[in-house]
């Protein structure tokens, strides 16, 4: 049985085995999560992922996939990148981002990680609705046959955590 919380916070201060992170598909760095935990994390993130792009990822990772690296000075043993959909109102793209919740999962779980920590992916600057987000990340993490003990998803905002809270209610 996995434990699953949401809490408010930054998520580059938690203390975890796994930081999920909403990257994009170049996995050079970006705005809003991901130039945080770039940012806390240090150097050592982006040179890994460098070497991802230069091994497994020439043409980027793909939307819905994930993929680890080092947390540098993160408190955490690993930094999982993960790309959602930028949403859209003429195409149903919930699969994807369901596969990000899903993928970061699986190789949380290739790693032997047993705390995990999730963003709202998608639901910044790839504008998916907070509230559709938030029931795409819980049912996902609910239905995921994992051996993770505790998801832990941090909200940046309060708004975004009551969503959250309601959903795992
Ligand atoms: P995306 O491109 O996947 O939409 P963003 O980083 O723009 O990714 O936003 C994803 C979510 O992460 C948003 O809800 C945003 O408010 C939130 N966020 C931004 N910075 C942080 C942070 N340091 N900790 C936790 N959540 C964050």
């Amino acid at each position: 049985m996995t434990t699953i919380e949401a809490v408010q916070g930054d998520i580059t201060h938690e203390s975890v085995d796994a930081i999920v992170n909403a990257a994009n598909s170049s996995l050079l760095g970006g705005g809003g999560v991901d130039g945080a935990i770039h940012r806390r994390g240090g150097p050592a993130i982006l040179e890994e992922c460098r070497k991802l792009r230069a091994s497994r990822y020439g043409k980027g990772l793909p939307t819905g996939q994930a993929a680890a690296t080092t947390a540098g000075d993160l408190d955490a043993r690993w930094v999982i990148h993960t790309v959602g959909p930028v949403h859209s109102t003429s195409e149903d793209r919930s699969h994807l981002l369901a596969c990000c919740y899903r993928e970061s999962l699986r190789v949380a779980d290739e790693l032997g990680a047993r705390t995990v920590a999730f963003p709202a992916v998608s639901t910044g600057v790839y504008g998916w609705p907070m509230d559709d987000g938030a029931r795409i990340a819980v049912e996902t993490v609910r239905a995921a046959d994992t051996a993770v003990e505790r998801v832990r998803f941090v909200l940046f905002d309060r708004q975004a955590h009551e969503v959250f809270a309601a959903r795992l209610r």
